[in-house]
């Protein structure tokens, strides 16, 4: 096993490793900006290193400062935590040509899964449903067309690089198409530096769901179930739950079947996300995401696993600690992500938090790296913690989410936090019926 873990992070994921590391007796070592040397990651590593200026192109996304902050400390692994480097191939790479154990799966994986048109094709040979599509790029808006009318509209353009909803356009009928086309292109290469886009089957009502897998790489893999994770904001994630309260036993035996044989077949190895769309009783895959998502605590909470831990593990050569046949689920839990936003814009409220205090009692946990004093940096992403509650059923989750949220304060900037109070309230919330469209329906519904 090894004796020290850098984290290549911040916030609440930096601190839910070098928990699992505490646990599993290895030294931490936190890397960190000039603008967070106050942060808690830093203060609860056993060690820490600045790694460069405020800007993460800078710093978190700084190779090779990292990189020798490994070297300088003797770090023997780098855990990416999610975002960041955690899904750069060539940083999986690097540090395997500096000896450095990358804590996640091979860069091959990392890269195939990384281009979406590969993703797809793979997920395809290894028996994974997938969207209708172009199958490739689409070079042109003259080629968009005949895809598109093959296919019958609605259809949607997406980024090839995609990520974080980004690149992403609808077009609703052969009017829409060209101006859908040429931003999603242009989106594209702004955010990825890529311009290449193909096109999918829009589905209308369909719910995210998404299935947790975990292999060894040595010919072993499994199924976590799935969680649902249909309440987005312009394709952002907010509110996810596990199960997913529309997936029978059966379908969720089927399609985890399905994910853990192509994991199998694909030697993976670590955690990994299948994300599907899930509509009338079929799953169409869209993505697979390679390293840890943010969302993973709602699946530790059903299945009673530490998933951290299991990445530790497997990087250092040993087994999973669990079989399929070992892996029961026990209740529901729920997700809720707070980030610092003042609705209803959800504009960025960065700044100085003058109190915090967590909820908790029975089925509650609270990931977040806030304590009272703390100057939220206006350099990165507005999460700035994690509640996630379990409860025996699906009705005494959400009773407890409502009870923890009442309890939580963060006083000094603005929250997501009365969204959720709200969102409680909706009959849909409370009988699980709901799609990916759902909740920007009810935004505009509620601030027009
Ligand atoms: P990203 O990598 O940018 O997050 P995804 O491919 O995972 O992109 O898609 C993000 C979200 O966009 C999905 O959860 C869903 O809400 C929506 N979406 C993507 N593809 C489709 C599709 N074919 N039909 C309808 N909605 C889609």
């Amino acid at each position: 096993m090894f004796e020290k873990i850098l984290i290549a992070n911040r916030g609440e994921i930096a601190l839910r490793v070098i928990r699992a590391c505490r646990e599993m007796g290895i030294r931490s070592v936190a890397v960190h900006s000039t603008a967070d040397a106050d942060a808690m990651h830093v203060r609860m590593a056993d060690e820490s290193v600045c790694i460069g200026p405020a800007p993460s192109s800078e710093s978190y996304l700084n190779k090779a400062a990292i990189i020798s902050a490994c070297e300088i400390t003797g770090a023997q692994a780098v855990h990416p935590g999610y975002g960041f480097l955690s899904e750069n191939a060539a940083f999986a790479q690097a540090l395997e040509e500096h000896g450095i154990v990358f804590i996640g799966p091979r860069a091959e994986h990392i890269r195939i899964m990384g281009d979406k048109i590969t993703a797809k094709e793979t997920a395809k040979s290894l028996g994974i449903p997938v969207v209708p599509g172009s199958d490739c790029g689409v070079p042109d808006v003259e080629s968009a067309h005949r895809v598109a009318v093959g296919m019958g509209f609605p259809v949607i353009i997406k980024a090839t690089a995609g990520g974080g909803g980004r690149g992403m356009k609808v077009a609703r009928n052969a009017e829409d198409l060209e101006v859908a086309f040429r931003t999603a292109r242009s989106e594209a290469k702004a955010a990825f530096g890529n311009d290449e886009v193909y096109i999918e089957k829009y589905l209308q009502k369909p719910r995210h769901i998404e299935v947790q897998v975990f292999g060894d790489g040595r010919g072993g893999a499994v199924h976590l179930a799935e969680r649902d994770c249909s309440l987005q904001r312009r394709h952002q994630k907010v509110f996810e739950e596990a199960p997913g309260p529309a997936i029978t036993p059966k379908m969720r035996a089927e399609i985890g079947n399905i994910c853990a044989t192509a994991m199998r077949d694909l030697g993976y190895i670590g955690a990994g996300t299948i994300e599907f769309l899930y509509e009338d009783g079929h799953f169409y895959f869209i993505e697979m995401n390679t390293r840890l998502q943010v969302e993973h605590p709602v699946t530790e909470m059903i299945f009673g696993v530490d998933l951290v831990r299991e990445q530790i593990r497997v990087a250092a050569g040993l087994p999973m600690s669990f079989s399929q046949d070992e892996l029961e689920i026990n209740g529901h839990a729920i997700e809720v992500r707070i980030n610092a936003e003042r609705l209803p814009n959800f504009a960025p409220c960065p700044g100085k938090v003058k109190v915090f205090h967590a909820p908790g009692g029975l089925g509650v946990r609270m990931d977040s790296a806030l304590y009272g004093g703390y100057s939220i940096p206006p350099y990165y992403d507005s999460l700035i913690g994690k509640l996630i509650v379990h409860g025996r059923d699906r009705p005494e989750a959400l009773a407890r989410l409502k009870r923890a949220l009442g309890e939580l304060i963060v006083d000094g900037v603005d929250t997501t936090v009365p969204l959720f109070h709200a969102l409680l309230a909706e009959p849909e919330i409370q009988s699980g019926d709901y799609t990916i469209h759902w909740l920007e329906q009810w935004l505009a519904r509620q601030f027009g």
